[in-house]
């Protein structure tokens, strides 16, 4: 109910925004000068909290994959279907973003502070990814380096087991601080949203509506597209299932991730639905989906390249193949740390457009809409993770023959 009113009250923030700043259109400059640096406050302050709560969920993230010699085969094709599904999830969101160019009609001029940084090139995006000083990494908040240093440590956590539980227990509880604060600011955000939209409308005018919109089509096409695609086509394809049967059987889940928001929350239903619809073992099931339900998110990554491809347009800064790469390797590496909460994958499109430079102003564009693509992304990455159970029991132990068709 509180998470409802939230929204209504981000969503009101959004179009109190806009309104106000259609009055505004004859005096821009007071709302850049009086109303503008109230949304530079709420901006500052989702900065603050990236890299700790990047850096804090990943480690929790990485060792909650567990002991990576007794998970053998099973972990590692769950694995591997997760993060290669989310590659292909990103991609597609951004060559949807490319192709419906939701960012044309729009322009807005970078401010000199969040000024994009100098493109670097392919070899130095990889060869940075491992940081020779990872403090350094951490304090210059460079995302690519903190997300690698976070992987190691988890991964090195799942290969001690239990004489990591302190440190990691100490990294669950920063991240739990780091969730909770996120959900202070995020009531905020109703203000935040409103004081960074009346600027922009008040400049550029009524504009801004239909690229919002193309938005909206943009990530729900292709949340439609990645289903139909990539999940029939691999539950066809590894787990002979009919992928009529998959989707159906499927669908309380994505409704309820739909209206919830979090695939967390939706766990149960997820399990129950693969369980008793499409046959999966309870083995399969009770390991591949709550490691889906924290680390598997192919919506958001999706939503995440579309948003970043539009953020780069609106602010007229043309994205070079090696920051397209840099931006579905960050979506991909950064779901893991995502937390299946509602309004988790806008925290990391954070992380996204830092990786490349693209400026963070161009969230408060996608804030007032975000809980209408949180609800499809959502729904996608509930469905992602039980087209990998379908894959992974298939290839293992077989599903219920009740479900084949
Ligand atoms: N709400 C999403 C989930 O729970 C995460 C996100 O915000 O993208 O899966």
């Amino acid at each position: 109910m509180k998470k409802m009113k939230l929204t209504t009250k981000i969503f009101l923030g959004l179009i109190l925004g806009i309104v106000v700043g259609l009055f505004m259109q004859s005096i821009p400059n007071v709302a850049q000068t009086y109303i503008k640096p109230f949304g530079t406050l709420f901006l500052n302050m989702i900065k603050m909290i990236i890299v700790p709560l990047v850096f804090s969920s990943l480690i929790v993230g990485a060792a909650s994959i567990g002991d990576p010699k007794s998970l053998g085969r099973i972990g590692g094709k769950t694995i591997v279907y997760y993060l290669a599904t989310t590659a292909i999830a990103v991609s597609i969101g951004l060559l949807l973003g490319k192709i419906i160019h939701p960012g044309s009609g729009l322009t807005i001029p970078v401010d000199a502070n969040s000024a994009a940084a100098e493109a670097p090139s392919i070899v130095s995006t990889l060869l940075n990814i491992i940081p020779k000083n990872p403090l350094k990494g951490l304090v210059e908040g460079n995302i690519l380096q903190v997300i690698t240093f976070a992987l190691f440590l988890g991964i090195g956590c799942t290969a001690i087991g239990e004489k990591s539980k302190s440190f990691v227990s100490f990294f669950e509880s920063l991240a739990n601080i780091m969730y909770k604060i996120t959900s202070f600011i995020m009531e905020l955000a109703p203000y935040g949203i409103f004081a960074l939209i009346v600027p922009v409308v008040s400049e550029y005018g009524i504009d801004v509506l239909k690229p919002l919109s193309l938005v909206i089509f943009a990530v729900y096409l292709g949340c439609i597209l990645h289903a139909l695609i990539v999940y029939s086509s691999a539950v066809k394809i590894f787990g002979k299932l009919n992928p009529t049967k998959f989707l159906k059987g499927i669908a309380p889940a994505a409704i309820t991730a739909f209206s919830t928001t979090s695939s967390s929350g939706t766990l149960p239903v997820t399990i129950k639905c693969t369980r008793e619809n499409l046959g999966i073992s309870e083995k399969i099931a009770s390991f591949v989906l709550p490691l889906g339900a924290t680390i598997n998110m192919d919506g958001t990554a999706l939503y995440q390249g579309v948003c970043a491809l539009f953020i780069a347009q609106v602010y007229g800064i043309e994205l070079t193949l090696a920051q397209m790469a840099t931006i579905v390797l960050t979506a991909t590496l950064g779901s893991i740390g995502t937390a299946g909460v509602p309004g988790g994958g806008f925290i990391m499109l954070t992380l996204v457009l830092q990786s490349v430079g693209l400026p963070l102003d161009g969230l408060v564009l996608i804030g007032g809409i975000d809980r209408i693509l949180d609800m499809a992304r959502t729904s996608v990455n509930v469905v992602g993770d039980a087209s990998c159970a379908v894959v992974v029991a298939a290839t293992e132990d077989g599903l219920d023959p009740v479900t084949q068709s």
